[in-house]
C-alpha cells in the first residue's frame, strides 16, 4: 500500500506492537503491519486488531511482564 503521511511504499513486517484494551496496556510480538519504508509509519489491518483483541480477551500465554514509567514531559 501506499503511506498516508509521505506517498512511500509499505512492506510487511512483523513487529513489536503496544496494544490497549480496556485499560490495559499489552506489548504484542510478531503482529503483522505494513511498513512505510520511507517514513516508518505503521498500518494496522483491522482484522489483525480484532484478532488481537479477541487474542488477548481469551486465556492467553504471558512470555514476560515488564513495569511501566508514566511520566509527564
Ligand atoms: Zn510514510
Amino acid at each position: 500500500m501506499i503511506c498516508e503521511f509521505c506517498g512511500g511504499n509499505t512492506f510487511k513486517k512483523k513487529v513489536k506492537k503496544q496494544h490497549w484494551l480496556r485499560g490495559e496496556l499489552y506489548i504484542v510480538e510478531n503482529v503483522e503491519a505494513e511498513v512505510c519504508a520511507e517514513c516508518g509509519e505503521r498500518y494496522f489491518h483491522a482484522s489483525i486488531l480484532d484478532e488481537l483483541d479477541g487474542y488477548l480477551s481469551a486465556e492467553h500465554d504471558v512470555k514476560e511482564k515488564i513495569q511501566v514509567e508514566i511520566v509527564n514531559l
